[in-house]
């Protein structure tokens, strides 16, 4: 059990990240949300958007956290579709659905016409070089 005093911010890899306590390649923040390229993505410009509020599922967040989630998820759906005319929007919650880390995320995942959308052809970590040209291709317009 983390105790009382511990600040938020230490509570998972997640926190980390939106805290600037760990480094990635953010593609989008605002006060409430924040959206960064997968370090392992099914496919090239694979986002993950998170709350700065911490909690493990949706319900675990304010309304309002969770409202400027959504509407994050929107905005970033509309900017892959500069990469790809298709995505998929996916949440786990609960490590039997494939949840990792417990920090709300949904994954926005563009498609370029794999056969089985929920299953990725090879996975592999992300590359600096291309990341650095998706936080260009990806930026506001
Ligand atoms: P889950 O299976 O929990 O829905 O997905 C967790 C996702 O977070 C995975 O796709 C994984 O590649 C990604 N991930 C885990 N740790 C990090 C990290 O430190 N940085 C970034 N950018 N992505 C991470
Ligand atoms: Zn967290």
């Amino acid at each position: 059990m983390s105790s009382p005093d511990a600040a938020p911010s230490s509570r998972c890899v997640f926190c980390d990240i939106a805290e600037k306590r760990s480094p990635a390649w953010i593609v989008y923040e605002d006060p409430a949300t924040v959206a960064f390229l997968d370090i392992f993505p099914f496919t090239r410009g694979h986002l993950l958007v998170i709350p700065r509020q911490h909690g493990a599922r949706l319900t675990d967040l304010a309304p309002e956290s969770r409202r400027a989630l959504i509407q994050s998820v929107a905005q970033m759906g509309h900017r892959v579709e500069r990469l790809a005319p298709d995505y998929n929007v996916a949440l786990n919650a609960g490590a039997a659905a494939g949840q990792i880390v417990f920090h709300v995320h949904f994954h926005v995942i563009p498609r370029y016409g794999e056969a089985n959308p929920f299953r990725a052809t090879t996975r592999a970590p992300l590359e600096a070089e291309d990341a650095q040209r998706l936080l260009a291709e990806l930026s506001p317009a």
